[in-house]
C-alpha cells in the first residue's frame, strides 16, 4: 500500500477532479421526492477528510443537502453495534439485489427477506431494530450516532422531509410487506415515518468526508477522536458498500472505482480509502440508477489520480 497523500497532492487532485467534473454533462435531479426537483442542478463540490482530520475542499462543499440513502451506511453502524453482525445477517442478507433500490420484487423473490441493508427495505428494517420504547427515543438514538459520525448537530431539512412524507407510499408498502413476512421489528408507519426524516437529514459535502472518514480511520473519528462504530464492524459495513452503495449500478462503480462508496438520490456521494481518508461530492442530476453524475467523475478522477484504488497493489 502506498502512503495517505499529502495534502497538497490531495488540494491538486480536487482541484482537477472539480474542474473536469463541472464539464461532464448529463443526468436529471431525482424528482419522485418533489422538493428534490426544485434544488439547483448546477451546485458541485468535493470534499476530502483525510484520517488525521484535515479537510480539503473544492466549490461549494458547506451547502447543505439532503442526506437521503446515504444515511443508510450510518444507521447501520448503529444497529450492527447494538445488536452484533451475526444476529444482524439472520434479518437482514448481505447481497445484492440487482434491483432499483425500492424493489418489491427483490423481497417477494427471497422469502420476503430483506437482501440487504442499503435497500430502502433493507434499510427501513435496520430503522427498525434501533432500540427505543418510543418514536422520540428512538429517533434520539439515531440522531445522536449521526451527529457522533459528523461531529455536528445535523438538522432535519424540514421542506425534504414533508414532501418525502407526501409522497412515500410506496416505502410505506415495503414496510408492511416486509412485517407480513416477519421481517420487520416495530410498527410500520412509525419506523417509515423515521427512516423518512433521517433520509431528510441536511448535510454538507464537508460534513460527509468527515462522517466517510471515521471509516476510513477504522471506526474512530478523526477530529473527535471518539470511536462511533466497533472495530469489528467497519470491514462487513465497507463490504457492503462495496456490493450495493451504488444500487444496482454498483458493479460499473467498482469496476472503475475500486472504493466503497454510498450515494444517495439528493446527489450526494461518499467514497471510503481505508486507513488513508474519505472523499464526498455533491451534485444534485442523476444517473438511471439514482446517482449523482458529476459526483461520480469527480471522485473517479480523484481516485485515479492519488492511486487510491484498493484492488491495485
Ligand atoms: N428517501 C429515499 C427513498 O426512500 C432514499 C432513496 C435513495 O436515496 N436512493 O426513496
Amino acid at each position: 500500500m502506498n502512503d495517505i497523500p499529502s495534502n497538497d497532492q490531495i488540494q491538486t487532485a480536487l482541484d482537477n477532479a472539480y474542474a473536469y467534473a463541472k464539464t461532464v454533462q448529463g443526468g436529471k435531479n431525482a424528482s419522485y421526492i418533489p422538493a428534490l426537483a426544485q434544488v439547483p442542478s448546477d451546485l458541485l463540490a468535493i470534499a476530502v477528510v483525510t484520517v488525521n482530520g484535515d479537510l480539503l475542499t473544492a466549490g461549494s462543499a458547506d451547502t447543505p443537502f439532503a442526506i437521503e440513502s446515504i444515511s443508510k451506511a450510518f444507521n447501520l453502524a448503529y444497529v450492527m453495534d447494538l445488536i452484533g453482525m451475526k444476529q444482524l445477517r439472520t434479518k437482514i442478507g448481505a447481497d445484492p439485489t440487482g434491483e432499483p433500490f425500492n424493489s418489491v420484487m427483490a423481497i417477494e423473490l427471497h422469502g420476503g427477506k430483506p437482501l440487504n441493508p442499503l435497500v430502502n427495505a433493507g434499510a427501513m428494517a435496520t430503522v427498525s431494530l434501533v432500540n427505543g420504547s418510543d418514536s422520540d427515543e428512538i429517533w434520539a438514538n439515531m440522531i445522536h450516532n449521526f451527529n457522533n459520525f459528523a461531529n455536528t448537530a445535523l438538522t432535519v431539512n424540514q421542506e425534504i422531509y414533508k414532501s418525502e412524507s407526501a409522497t412515500n407510499q410506496h416505502n410505506r408498502g415495503i414496510a408492511w410487506l416486509l412485517d407480513s413476512y416477519g421481517y420487520f421489528y416495530n410498527t410500520p408507519p412509525m419506523i417509515v415515518d423515521l427512516y423518512t426524516r433521517m433520509c431528510s437529514l441536511n448535510i454538507t459535502t464537508s460534513q460527509l468526508a468527515l462522517m466517510g472518514a471515521c471509516y476510513a480511520n477504522g471506526g474512530v473519528n478523526p477530529v473527535s477522536k471518539k470511536r462511533v462504530v466497533k472495530d469489528e464492524n467497519v470491514p462487513p459495513i465497507l463490504a457492503e458498500l462495496c456490493m450495493s452503495g451504488l444500487y444496482n449500478s454498483t458493479g460499473d462503480w467498482m469496476y472503475k472505482a475500486g472504493l466503497p462508496a454510498k450515494s444517495g438520490v439528493g446527489g450526494g456521494l461518499v467514497a471510503v480509502a481505508p486507513g488513508k481518508l474519505a472523499m464526498a461530492a455533491y451534485s444534485p442530476p442523476l444517473d438511471p440508477a439514482g446517482n449523482t453524475v458529476k459526483g461520480q467523475a469527480a471522485l473517479q478522477s480523484i481516485i485515479k489520480e492519488l492511486n487510491l484504488n484498493l484492488f491495485r497493489s
